[in-house]
């Protein structure tokens, strides 16, 4: 298929080489890896594998700039992850138009933040049972999605959560400690479009489900470009009147 939506994964990728850990047991390669399986599904998107530890930490500029939608997966090691790759990435999304979709402790990663404009701070807990509802069945994020699922095992997160208000809250998660969370929300900053979604705790089998890989799936898809290969310079353009002469100041 022509103009396949060019999408690249990236993971911290340190939890799942901890010898013997659930992230290890339920992501053998990866949670990039996973992502990617049920990604590789839709034959309209073209998904290449990012990490922290590869050279220029997986994200130099021209795997940006061949970039429609960034999905980023990260967790202890945010303050890792160089400035200037932040800023690019900020850059791309707000000038370029690229798409970012933020799984889970995603929340609090320097692109997430600066993107979005937030602190990313929320509250959290150990493991429980989760119910996802499906608040805006109309949105195309929700197409296929009942309207709640059940996660097995997630780890609690819960308001308060220090984020703007979304344009459109699509997911919310409840717990049955009484705790509730806005698990799915989403933002336009400049040209881009940004997604977030909260299942993805790395010893929890949440990228498993169905469920949520059709939320990604359609996360995906709707935070591509809406308009292909748009792109503008770093900065502040010098322009000129559109109309007319204008008397100059002379000195
Ligand atoms: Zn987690």
């Amino acid at each position: 298929m022509a103009n396949k939506i060019r999408v690249t994964i990236w993971n911290e990728f340190r939890h799942e080489k901890n010898e013997g850990s659930l992230a290890q047991k339920y992501y053998p390669n990866g949670i990039h890896a996973q992502i990617k399986s049920f990604l590789d599904e839709c034959d309209d998107l073209e998904v290449r594998l990012a990490c922290l530890d590869d050279p220029d930490q997986g994200i130099p500029n021209e795997v940006l700039d061949n970039t429609d939608v960034l999905m980023w997966w990260g967790h202890c090691y945010h303050s890792d992850v160089r400035d200037d790759r932040v800023e690019y990435i900020r850059h791309r999304v707000y000038q370029g138009g690229m798409g970012f979709v933020a799984c889970h402790s995603a929340h609090e990663s320097k692109p997430f933040k600066a993107i979005v404009g937030t602190s990313g701070a929320l509250s959290w807990g150990d493991e429980y049972p989760e119910i996802m509802w499906n608040l805006k069945p109309s949105h195309p994020i929700a197409a296929g999605v009942p309207d709640h699922f059940d996660l097995e095992l997630e780890e609690l997160y819960a308001e308060p959560f220090y984020i703007p208000d979304p344009d459109d809250l699509i997911f919310a998660g409840w717990y049955p400690t009484g705790h509730i969370f806005r698990a799915g929300a989403t933002y336009t900053r400049g040209m881009g479009r940004v997604f977030y979604f909260q299942p993805g705790h790395e010893s929890c089998p949440s990228f498993h489900n169905p469920n949520v890989q059709q939320v990604l799936k359609n996360g995906v898809h709707w935070c591509a470009p809406t308009k292909p290969g748009y792109d503008v310079p770093q900065g502040c353009p010098y322009i000129k009147p559109i109309y007319g002469e204008w008397p100059k100041n002379e000195d």
